[in-house]
């Protein structure tokens, strides 16, 4: 057996992340950045107005009330030709530039314009520069916007496309391929013989992947046949940045994937027993002419999905550019028992976690445990991490990972769950 942090290395040794690709911008929130851009305009790149109001010049409204004379309107989108003059003011709305002599705003709620039209009462002071947005306050020609690594988020795709950018350099999502294996796999719509299961690894890993921003290509269900598996294997690198596949690990008479990816990409390949449970067989492989790595995870359903988070979904990440590889771990208060025994493992232990009105994060309950059991660990969001031991009790601290980090708020929308 190798510990959890050998197998990791392992893997971790040979990846390389994606080769940038130029994408259109809309496409490319939650990519990482490959290369920098720099703000080519400031931003705001007029100075104008934070509010509906009156342009004015501070000096005149040093006391109040003060009574000023209104000589032009500005909307936003327009631009005033005035020259605001002493004991004068234009109306303005937010966003519109402020007109040459003006140099603050008064809101328009702290303001009364005469019954004609003509005139304006400002009600109160108005310190210089008040409500008015300054050119180049959040950015300046040259400043650096984005930096290789940095993730493509929301705001930041907003501030790009208010510079005019239209194309940006990326690492692509990488294009992940899934195969399951197992003669006594069968379709999910079909129906079921003597001894046979539908396939729900696959299924389950095309969704994790999505869940993850990642791209996911269906391979399909390979039969226990090496030359079966040597096909499939061989046709997925070419299109597939990294391949996940499920089954054939152990030690039946009938696992040929360790066997296969040996052949195919030895020397990288790797079959390894991992001192966790569950999950404990797990092959690895790199192919070295397209850089595509191999992560031959355990059949059975909840250790694929733990292999899953462990090695694969990091590694992924890793392609993909990512600074921030791994899920958020955190100490968490056990609301139940922890039974286990000392086997040289860790375990791993699905459970549903939320935040208590102490402030703390509770397990409050733990998923039944056994590899096969998929429905058990439906609803989890944690998966706690205990260490080779005698386990824990109520009230002990644990760390976990958190699988789904709003399913960790105690109060929804609708009221307390
Ligand atoms: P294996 O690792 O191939 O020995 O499979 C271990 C267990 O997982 C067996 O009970 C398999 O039937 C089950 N299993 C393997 N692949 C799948 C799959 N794609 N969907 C559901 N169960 C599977
Ligand atoms: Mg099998």
């Amino acid at each position: 057996m190798i510990t959890l942090e050998e197998a990791r290395s392992l893997v971790f040794a040979s990846l390389k992340v994606l080769a940038p690709v130029r994408r259109p911008l809309a496409n490319a929130i939650g990519l990482v950045a490959a290369s920098t851009i720099v703000a080519t305009e400031p931003a705001p790149s007029f100075t104008n107005s934070a509010m509906d109001g009156f342009a004015l010049r501070a000096h005149d409204v040093a006391t109040s009330p003060t009574r000023l004379r209104i000589v032009d309107v500005v909307l936003a989108g327009q631009s005033s030709p005035i020259v605001v003059g002493a004991g004068e003011a234009t109306r303005i709305m937010t966003g519109a530039p402020l007109p040459a002599g003006a140099d603050s705003v008064c809101a328009r709620e702290d303001a009364t314009v005469d019954a004609d039209g003509r005139h304006v009462t400002i009600e109160r002071i108005v310190p210089l520069g008040d409500c008015v947005r300054r050119a180049g306050e959040d950015l300046t020609i040259g400043q650096t916007l984005v930096r290789p690594g940095d993730v493509v988020s929301a705001a930041l795709l907003g501030a790009l496309a208010a510079q005019g950018v239209t194309t940006v350099d990326v690492r692509p999502a990488p294009r992940v391929g899934v195969l399951s294996t197992g003669n006594e796999l069968v379709d999910w719509s079909a129906p079921l013989g003597p001894g046979q299961i539908r396939d729900s690894n696959r299924p389950t890993l095309l969704a994790a992947l999505r869940q993850s921003g990642l791209e996911p290509i269906d391979l399909g269900a390979v039969r226990d046949s090496p030359t079966a598996l040597r096909e499939a294997f061989d046709g997925a690198r070419a299109h597939c940045d990294a391949v996940i596949s499920t089954g054939g690990v152990s030690a039946g008479d009938a696992d040929y994937v360790k066997v296969v990816l040996g052949e195919l990409f030895a020397p990288s390949a790797r079959s390894m027993q991992v001192a966790i449970r569950p999950g404990k067989p797990f092959t690895f492989a790199y192919d070295e002419s397209t850089g595509t790595p191999f992560f031959g995870l355990a059949g059975n359903p909840v250790s694929t999905l733990v292999g899953f988070e462990l090695f694969v979904r990091p590694a992924l990440r890793f392609l993909a550019g990512r600074r921030d590889l791994e899920r958020a771990t955190m100490s968490m208060v056990l609301d139940c028992d922890l039974v286990r025994q000392r086997d040289g493992k860790i375990h791993l232990v699905h459970g549903v976690c939320r935040i208590h009105d102490d402030g703390l994060v509770h397990v409050e309950r733990l998923a039944r445990r056994g590899s096969h059991l998929l429905y058990a660990i439906a609803d989890a969001n944690c998966l706690v991490i205990a260490p080779d031991g005698d386990g824990f009790v109520t009230g002990d601290t644990v760390r976990a990972m958190v699988l789904d980090d709003g399913a960790m708020n105690a109060v929804t929308a609708s009221g307390r769950r």
